[in-house]
């Protein structure tokens, strides 16, 4: 396999930035562009030992650099890996990656590091995926969540299920095979028993999958409201900036402002919409139709009202629109007297918060609140959780072929045909934990990361 190389730190100005080279000839590549102040060659040196010297390219000196050594299969591929730390500059880091390609290294697809330790066995692709979802978390639940999984969780989870599955198949087929064989029967309650509690374990993991993916990706919300509820105040009053522009005039969020905000352990990506009112302006009804748009889309939907002031149809248009979505009815202005009649609203959404968004008022109600309506404020982040669309298809096919199997069993059909379930179900279980997975879908995975993970 080649030797390859990327930046490995952020594409930003910063106090270090590594160049990390992994292969076969990595020492090699190495020593031809760096020299060391002792004089060692990086070839001469054990595992994790690091020395102090200079990178060069084309013979011009790039950078003082530490390079540190990872002696296969101690390292995070599993191959010989040199990580050079230079100074954090964009341009130094680009030229002693340049100066790896040009002593030999290839370019880094991305993911490859993370993939070649997914070849090499250092990792399982629910490891490999959590990887992904560390660099990207941006909550505290989400980084615990992700962490439980690259400590192996999910897989200990998933394995204890298929290693029950595959206790079952084995003996199934032994019965199927050599049925002329002194094999004992396993008796029809026993094999039902397993079935029954596979489909309980995966059922758990996909009822909290949606939760999970609350915690680990955020959530699309939507803000809404005619004009002038207090919008941007909300909004502003979340993210703790003052992006949206605050006006007294109707119908000045003329678009949509996104932003995100961490409400109650839960990352939102908020989009303050434009009111949906009637307008002749043409800028304006561009933004009316976008939050129309948004709103569909949404999975989570504040609908913003304005306590001083009556129902009106206005008002009201938003009620269908909220039906049968995670939909929070947010009462704004309580600082001032209460005109509005708030029965209706507790009808049409699944939850009513009372706040004054200018005097930061309820702003604990409404985080509760969001919580409760995502499912986020039972969320375990202690317990295995799915991490994506991939691993929640695996699971419920898994199901479905195991419900499928005892189905069968109880249906007094052949033990070969409920054995052909089980195996099926094996097969989505090894592919979720990568035993099993396809080039195509290993390959689409890596494909997902950035260059230099
Ligand atoms: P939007 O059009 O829905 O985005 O509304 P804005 O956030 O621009 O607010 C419209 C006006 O209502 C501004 O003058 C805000 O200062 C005011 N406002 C917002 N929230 C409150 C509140 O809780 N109490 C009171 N009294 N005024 C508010």
């Amino acid at each position: 396999m080649s030797t390859i190389a990327a930046i490995s730190t952020g594409q930003a100005a910063g106090g270090i930035g590594i160049v990390r080279i992994s292969g076969e000839n990595a020492l090699n590549v190495a020593d031809r562009i760096f020299k060391s102040v002792s004089g060692l060659k990086l070839n001469e040196l054990s595992g994790y030992r690091a020395a102090l010297g200079t990178v060069f390219l084309e013979e011009k000196p790039v950078d003082e650099a530490i390079a540190t050594v990872f002696r296969a299969p101690k390292s995070y591929t599993g191959e010989d890996v040199v990580e050079l730390s230079c100074h954090g500059g964009l341009y130094v880091t680009r030229q002693v990656l340049r100066a790896a390609l040009s002593a030999g290294a290839v370019a880094a697809e991305p993911g490859e590091f993370t993939k070649r330790a997914f070849l090499n066995g250092k990792m399982d692709l629910t490891k490999a995926e959590a990887v992904m979802s560390i660099i990207s978390a941006q909550g505290e639940q989400a980084k615990a969540a992700a962490l439980g999984t690259l400590d192996g969780l999910l897989y200990r989870k998933i394995s204890g299920i298929s290693g029950e599955l595959k206790g079952l198949a084995a003996s199934l087929a032994a019965w199927v095979d050599y049925p002329d064989e002194e094999i004992e029967d396993l008796p029809d309650d026993k094999i039902l028993s397993v079935l029954e509690n596979a489909a309980s374990s995966l059922s758990d993991l996909i009822a909290r999958f949606d939760s999970g993916r609350a915690v680990l990706e955020g959530v699309d919300t939507a803000i809404v409201g005619k004009p002038n509820v207090g919008k941007s105040t909300l909004m502003n009053l979340l993210t703790g900036t003052e992006k949206s522009i605050v006006t007294e005039i109707a119908g000045t969020t003329r678009d949509i402002v996104e932003e995100t905000a961490v409400v109650g352990g839960v990352v939102l990506r908020l989009c303050d919409t434009a009111g949906l009112r009637e307008t002749d302006d043409k800028v304006e009804s561009i933004g009316v139709a976008r939050a129309k748009q948004k709103l569909e889309t949404a999975t989570l939907i504040l609908a913003v009202f304005d306590a001083s002031a009556p129902l009106e149809k206005q008002d009201k248009a938003l009620f269908p629109l909220c039906k049968e979505k995670h939909a929070i009815a947010i009462v704004n202005k309580t600082d001032l007297p209460t005109k509005l009649d708030t029965k209706i609203l507790d009808t049409v959404f699944n939850k009513v918060v009372y706040i004054s968004a200018k005097e930061n008022n309820g702003l604990q109600s409404l985080e509760q609140a969001i919580a409760e309506v995502l499912g986020t404020a039972a969320f375990d982040s202690s317990a295995a959780t799915l991490m994506n669309e991939r691993q929640l298809a695996c699971c419920s096919a898994a199901l479905d072929a195991v419900n499928e199997a005892h189905d069968a069993l109880s249906s007094g059909v052949t033990r070969d045909a409920v054995q052909v379930c089980v195996d099926s179900a094996i097969e989505s279980l090894d592919t979720l934990t990568g035993e099993r997975a396809t080039e195509s879908v290993v390959n689409e995975i890596f494909s997902r990361f950035c260059v230099g993970k």
